[in-house]
């Protein structure tokens, strides 16, 4: 969570809840990163509770707070939801009822909601969707070659990281106009992967699919995986939907590959050794694998874009990404990238290659401001 003055791009609070349970630990942080005291009574048992016990405890750092409105990550808005939404029960109702295409998010998403406005009553509420950005994909990327009932139903690609994906291409419109109308892949390289083809500002095709699993592998998740293996393991292996859903979201992808050894791709580059070698191999060759893909999609590219906890800070997995796509014009200046400056190919390369750090927040801080009806160039007035 964040929260934010009514101008500036600096949060006075950030933090989250970890381990929202039994074991659930709150860590809240002032401007200055020092941890503020939890309110007391905090239950971090549930979601609801969680998020209550945060809201306790800015009321106790800020007494005098006036709330103006209260933006929410909701990780699903369905087939027609484009853009930000202002919170209303004809719009609870529809996210319930996409409660099913994301069992393990959406129904925390709208806890938080309720518990929202049970403590700030009739402040504007907007909720922002991971899959709003990528709505306007073309049939042929929106779709499985299922039965067409399925499409109808709402079985489609959805993509996520939409909130991440709509502020780097933001930020492009700002600092690159003449790139960000152009042909751009973004890559979302964090615990969570995923990458976007974006073409003229609008998303055209996404590595995330029906859900968060598919496409790259990431620190626990498989990513792309053929349907045949499940029904090996349903049939073969007589293991039932929790047990698979267990092994495809908790234990595949860096942390499966490495035999168990870590999802967490810093302690891979560390370990330097055969396990950690086969997993980070596999992640390298995904990421390049869809690049390919994408560039084809969009009739080429003009620029690879980095961002993630991953794309942000490794050195060598951009280096490593990088390599071998001289076909397509990337090629990297070495020192750029040990540097981790903006732009990091080389001069004459002909597609240019970037490191811009996501704020997933500022896109859900936007949403809250417009909907207060705070100016829309607070963000880069002084608070
Ligand atoms: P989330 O998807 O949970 O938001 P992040 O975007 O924070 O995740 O990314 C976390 C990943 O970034 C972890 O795999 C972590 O090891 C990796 N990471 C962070 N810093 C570095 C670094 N300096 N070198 C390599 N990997 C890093």
């Amino acid at each position: 969570m964040a929260l934010f003055p009514a101008f500036g791009r600096q949060a006075l609070i950030t933090g989250q809840v970890e381990r929202i349970g039994p074991q659930g630990h709150i860590e809240l942080k002032n401007q200055r990163g020092e941890i503020l005291p939890p309110a007391p009574g905090s239950d971090l048992g549930t979601h609801a509770g969680a998020l209550a016990s945060v809201i306790a405890t800015i009321k106790q750092t800020y007494p005098q707070l006036r709330m103006a409105a209260i933006g929410h990550r909701v990780v699903h808005g369905g087939p027609d939801l484009r853009a930000p939404a202002l919170v209303t029960p004809e719009l609870l109702k529809k996210l319930e009822a996409l409660s099913p295409f994301a069992p393990l998010h959406q129904p925390h998403n709208i806890a938080g909601i309720h518990a929202a406005a049970e403590a700030f009553p009739g402040v504007p509420q907007v909720a922002c969707f991971d899959t709003a950005f990528h709505r306007g994909q073309p049939f042929v990327n929106d779709t499985f070659a299922l039965p067409i009932r399925y499409y109808e139903q709402g079985v489609r690609r959805y993509g996520f990281h939409g909130l991440s994906y709509e502020y780097v291409t933001s930020e492009l419109q700002r600092v690159a106009p003449n790139l960000y109308a152009g042909r751009v892949v973004i890559a979302h390289l964090g615990n969570g992967a995923s990458m976007c083809a974006i073409h003229d500002g609008r998303s055209v095709a996404s590595s995330m699919g029906f859900s968060a699993l598919d496409g790259l592998p990431m620190g626990t998740r498989c990513g792309q995986i053929d349907p045949g293996v499940l029904l090996y393991m349903l049939d073969q292996e007589k293991l039932n939907t929790a047990q698979i859903r267990q092994i495809l979201y908790n234990e595949s992808g860096l942390l499966g590959l490495s035999g168990g050894l870590s999802n967490d791709m810093r302690t891979l580059e560390q370990a330097d050794n055969a396990q950690s070698h086969r997993a980070i191999d596999y992640f390298v060759f995904r990421v390049q694998r869809e690049l390919g893909a994408m560039a084809a999609v969009m009739g080429g590219i003009d620029l690879l874009v980095f961002c993630g906890g991953i794309g942000e800070n490794s050195r060598m997995i951009r280096r490593r990404v990088c390599e071998r796509l001289g076909w397509i014009g990337i090629e990297i200046d070495h020192g750029r990238n040990a540097e981790g400056a903006t732009v990091i190919s080389s001069e004459l390369a002909r597609t240019t290659v970037m490191i811009v750090p996501t704020r997933e927040d500022l896109i859900i801080a936007r949403a809250a401001r417009a909907a207060a009806g705070v100016p829309e160039d607070a963000e880069h007035r002084a608070a």
